[in-house]
This record gives structure tokens, sequence and C-alpha cells, in this order.
């Protein structure tokens, strides 16, 4: 859940100018528990994970500590988010995982906050589990994809039984009080074959502080379920209204949604909290259990090569990395966008949506999302909706004021 860190006081000086990694994707565990048939990492293009090793070792965490640690005191950075994935992070064990956020936090400098977040499907998440999560202040994000049915219809075991009892029965337990402090959020992958209000629901029941609802993923070469690229419909935009209207209408809000609460912000002229929207900078490097160091994950899913950078964490600094263009070696902002986005009317919300949604075979990725009819009509409906409230509360009397 790539968020970025707050500006605050540092004791570093800063000795070099951007770009500079604010969110460190940690593979834990290659493997998973679950084979949910539209993963990334299993599913698409990038098959290396086959040859890697199942479990971080302690001397590669270690040389990702002292990488990271370098790479923060050189840019003065006083702030990073550092995610516990995989595959299944819980596979590797609670002890692993405890030694490991004992390793990043002994080696970063004095003064850096180091904010940590596991991302699980939830399948061992027990007492145990959010022991450490309680101890080391990690927060925790479960995918889910609403109901039962809506789980249920990819989000499986290898003989096929789904998961949604068993990942019900993990967010009861994160949203107990003795732990709700440590519940993070959830995130849902769209299925345009779900009933949306039923997804909603479903997720809500979960009483999450947050969610996120994920396209899923495509780019013009292999385009996402229901989706052909010359098709003028909005499939996806029109089931996102159909969620947005049910959220903005409610009295009180529940719950948080990352991509409508972006969104809004933006049109508002704030920041995005999502790499969907907004033409987000590429502040995200992924360490694979070998010591890899990749861009960000959602490449995976355009090609093998688009992820490897030849880099890894015993003989590159982070620095060094940096340069690849699947990290920040690539263009960012207008300059990374398609003639078409660069003159479209709400590029500064949309920002061409996720990188790896623009990509073409052989053509790289200057291009419009392949989401890019859904996109306009999701941003035109919310831009609708809150100019609406904005004009009616201008208009709205205001009590006197006394003197
Ligand atoms: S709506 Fe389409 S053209 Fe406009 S910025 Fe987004 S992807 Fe580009």
């Amino acid at each position: 859940m790539p968020a970025d860190a707050p500006p605050s006081a540092t004791r570093h000086r800063p000795a070099v100018a951007a770009p500079r990694i604010r969110q460190v994707v940690l593979k834990m565990h290659s493997r998973c528990n679950l084979a949910c048939d539209y993963c990334y990492v299993y599913r698409h293009a990038d098959q290396d994970w086959r040859s890697r090793p199942r479990i971080m070792a302690p001397g590669t965490v270690r040389r990702v500590a002292d990488r990271l640690a370098a790479h923060l005191a050189r840019h003065g950075t006083d702030r990073v988010r550092v995610v516990l994935h995989g595959g299944e992070p819980l596979l590797a064990g609670v002890a692993v995982l405890d030694r490991t956020v004992r390793t990043l936090r002994a080696a970063l400098p004095t003064g850096v906050t180091l904010d940590v977040v596991m991302q699980t499907n939830g399948l061992l998440l027990d007492e145990a589990a959010l022991d450490l999560c309680h101890t080391h202040g990690i927060d925790v994000g479960v995918s889910v994809d609403g109901d039962r049915t809506a789980n249920d219809r990819h989000r499986r075991h290898a003989d096929g039984r789904g998961s949604y009892a068993e990942v019900a029965r993990a967010l009861r337990l994160l949203a107990r009080p003795e732990h709700r402090a440590r519940y993070a959020g959830l995130l849902c992958t769209v299925d345009l074959a779900n009933d949306p209000i039923a997804v909603y629901e479903g997720l809500r029941e979960f009483d999450p502080p947050r969610l996120d609802l994920l396209l899923p993923h495509g780019n013009w070469s292999a385009p996402p379920p229901g989706r052909r690229p010359d098709d003028p419909g909005t499939p996806y935009a029109d089931w996102l209204i159909a969620v947005f209207d049910r959220w903005y209408d409610e009295r009180p809000r529940r719950t948080g949604i990352r991509l409508f609460e972006s969104l809004i912000a933006l049109l508002l002229g704030g920041r995005s909290g999502t790499q969907a929207l907004g033409g987000t900078e590429p502040d995200v490097m992924t360490i694979e259990t070998d010591g890899t160091i990749e861009g960000t994950d959602t490449l995976k899913t355009t090609t093998a090569a688009a992820m490897r950078t030849g880099f890894d964490v015993f003989r590159h600094s982070f620095d060094d990395a940096l340069r690849h263009p699947s990290l920040a070696g690539r263009p960012a902002g207008m300059a990374a966008l398609a003639s078409a986005c660069r003159a479209c009317p709400v590029v500064g919300v949309c920002g061409g949506g996720l990188y790896a949604h623009r990509f073409r075979d052989g053509d790289g990725f200057a291009h419009p999302s392949v989401y890019c009819a859904d996109l306009f009509r999701l941003i035109r409906h919310v831009q609708e909706r809150v100019t609406a409230d904005l004009a009616a509360l201008r208009d709205r009397s205001m009590p006197a004021v006394r003197p």
C-alpha cells in the first residue's frame, strides 16, 4: 500500500537531490498458500519466482538493511515504509519476520521512522502473528474480494477450494478491539462478474478502516477481462461508479476507499495516495528473496524483461539501482505520458493511470491507460458529484455571526 511519508524535521542533511525511495517491498517468501487465478506473481509474464529461494535469508536481510540505511542517510530521509510481502509473507514464519524487522530497525540511522506494513491473504493470521505485529507496530493489510461469491471466484486453493471462510475468520480476529490498532485495511480486485454493491457490502462487513479497489492487471497487448481496447464502453467505470455513489452518499461514512479519496483529493488540488492515479513518481523498490532489486511489482504483468534490473543488494547500492528504467530512471510526470494524455482535460487527476496499464508489446509505455475510457468517465462522474456538493455548500445560508 504505497503512501508518501509526511515531511518532518530531519537530522540528516540531504547531500543529494531526489530521486529517492520512500517504500521498499520485501518479498519475505516467494511462494503462496493460495493459487488465485489472476495473481500477477504466478500467472503473468515474469516467472523468475520459480528459481528463487523460498525464504529471504538472514544475510540477505542484513544487506537490505545496510543498503537502505545508506540510502536514507545519503538523501536525508527521515521516514520510510517497508512492506512485508510475498508470495505470502506469513509462510516465512513469525520468527523470520521478527528477526527481519529487528535487523532493519537496528541498521537505520537514529531519527529515521520505519513504518512496517504486512500485506497478507490472512490465512495464517493468528494470535501469534498479531503478537508480532503489536510488538513491532506492523500494520496489516488483507487481500479479499468481497462477499463469499466474489472472493471465491478467484481466491482459491490449488485444489479449487475457496478461501472466504479462512479470510473471514482472520478479519474477525483483526477487527477485535485488542487488535484493531493494527488493522490497515483491505485490498479488493474488481471483477465485472461480481455485483458491485454486494462486493462493497461484503467488504464493509469486516469493518475495515480503509479499503482499496484495484483494477485487474492488463495492458494494450493483454487486455483486462471484459475490456476490449477498441471498445468505447466503460464497464469498469460503471462498476466503480455504483460503489462510489453508495459510499459517497453514506452518512456517516463508515470506511475510506483509497481510490475515491485520492480522486477527490486530486480534484481539489491535493495528492494521490495510490499509484493508480495522478502520475505519481516511481518511489517503490522491490527486493526479491534472493536479494535481486526490482521496480514496482505491477510491471510483472508486462514483460519479464521490464522488471529485471540486473542489480542486487550484494553488489549494488539502492542509488545504483534507482538509475534503471524500471525505477526512477524511467520518465515521470508529464514527460512519461503519451501525447493524448498530455492533451487530456483530466490528466491532472488521471495522470495516465497505472504505469503497467499503459504497456503495448514492442512499443513500451508511452500510451494512455488501457482503462482510458473508464478512467475518464469515472473522473468526470466524481467531479460532477463533488462540484454539485461544493455549489450547494456555497449557496447554503450561513448562520449569522454574533458581533
Ligand atoms: S483519461 Fe485517458 S487520455 Fe486522459 S490522462 Fe487518463 S489515460 Fe490519458
